[in-house]
């Protein structure tokens, strides 16, 4: 056995289905791609019209030179290649009519696996320790992904094996994910279900897309996108994209008449900064600022809705003590693959495709 790749997931299938031979994936489920075949809501976002090391949270040099060997476009042609069928839905996303597509195709192509097989560690001399016996190989590919969704088999696994070797795991938090709210805007928690679109900025990133207020805080692709790049600090939010007096022309007119947002996220808005919903004529000047607020209304979140529901982990193994083919720097034929590594992508495709491209740095450097 040439090569044993820990785990069944996007990134260990992919490499496996290009190795063809000489390989054995090793996984603990009793099925392969368990997160491939819930992701996009079943259709999996395999990537993105447009993907730059900019879409990434990490070393961005190190994900440009890996994404400049197996870029999105050549993705798309490796799908073509092999009939692989995606749609561009959305904005920019490329989707597959459903999952199941792409995990037939791995089916059919990856043979070489031990499911229900857990692995335990890794020795120094590269034997993989299981509940099932010891396997050994040449070379070992940790492709055991993230912290996020236990539920479908994620472990802690790869970031286990990298400390055993000495590699250095960066801190992990769950992304992609809700935010919880401190009790200052406790008012988003009584617009559970409204969805509005708005301009997001955390740091220097801004995100144009939905924001949905749930039970437990706030959500949707800006917020999760945000939940990327937001570490402590403040969020701020324009909820109208265009400045609210350019709304309230008419001085006759109640404030609820004139914004185009639901009329029950304006109610709540307006007891929250204590403004009455009136004439804008009569609109005092302390509570003309206050309505300012509809473009910058900026948060501190308390913190997030956890693993359980995040689509990744932000945070792994220090891409600087790797080498351009996902080696190792400490241990010859040790390489590491997917999410295990401390680079995460925006929503939208961009973390199946940083799969598929770290796999296939491993693949050329394993022919
Ligand atoms: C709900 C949800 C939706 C998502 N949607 C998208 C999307 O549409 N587009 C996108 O780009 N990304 C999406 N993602 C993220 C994407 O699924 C992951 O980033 C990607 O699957 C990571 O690939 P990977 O190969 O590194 O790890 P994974 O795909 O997680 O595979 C790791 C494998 O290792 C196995 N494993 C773990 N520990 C052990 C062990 N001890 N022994 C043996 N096997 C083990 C796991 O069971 C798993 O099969 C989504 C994630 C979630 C949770």
């Amino acid at each position: 056995m040439k090569t044993i790749i820990i785990g069944a997931g996007a990134s260990g299938l992919f490499l496996a289905s290009l190795l063809k031979k000489d390989y054995l994936i090793l996984e603990h489920n009793s099925q392969i791609g368990a997160k491939i075949k819930i992701s996009g809501g079943g259709k999996c976002n395999i990537t993105n019209k447009f993907v730059s090391e900019k879409n990434y949270y990490g070393n961005q040099e190190f994900v440009k030179e890996i994404l400049k060997n197996f870029s999105n476009k050549d993705l798309l042609s490796w799908l073509k290649k092999n009939n692989l069928e995606v749609n561009l839905l959305k904005e920019n996303q490329y989707f597959f009519k459903n999952s199941d597509v792409l995990l037939d195709f791995f089916k059919k192509n990856v043979k070489n696996i031990r499911l229900n097989t857990e692995v335990l560690e890794v020795k120094e001399d590269l034997s993989v320790v299981t509940d099932k016996g010891v396997f050994k190989a040449q070379n070992v590919v940790v492709a055991s992904g993230g912290l996020s969704f236990k539920k479908l088999g994620a472990s802690g696994i790869g970031y286990e094996i990298a400390k055993s070797f000495s590699h250095s795991v960066t801190p992990l938090k769950p992304a992609l994910v809700g935010l919880t709210v401190q009790p200052s805007e406790s008012w988003f928690k009584n617009l559970s279900g409204i969805s509005v679109f708005a301009k997001v900025k955390v740091g220097r990133k801004i995100f144009r897309q939905n924001v949905l207020f749930s039970h437990r805080g706030i959500t949707g692709p800006a917020i999760l996108n945000a939940s990327l790049w937001w570490d402590r600090g403040k969020i701020t939010i324009d909820f109208l994209n265009k400045e609210v007096f350019s709304y309230l022309k008419n001085p006759n007119k109640q404030i609820s008449t004139q914004l185009p947002l639901p009329k029950r996220f304006i109610k709540e808005f307006l007891k929250a900064v204590g403004v009455e919903d009136k004439r804008v004529k009569f609109l005092k000047k302390e509570e003309k600022e206050k309505l300012k607020l509809l473009n910058s209304y900026e948060f501190a979140p308390a913190g997030t809705f956890g693993f359980e529901r995040a689509e990744v982990t932000k945070g792994g193994v220090l891409t600087q003590e790797l080498d351009l083919n996902m080696q190792s720097k400490f241990r010859k034929n040790l390489y590491f693959a997917g999410e295990v590594v401390d680079v995460t992508g925006e929503l939208g495709g961009y973390n199946f495709q940083w799969a598929f491209s770290s796999a296939y740095a491993i693949y050329r450097s394993l022919v």
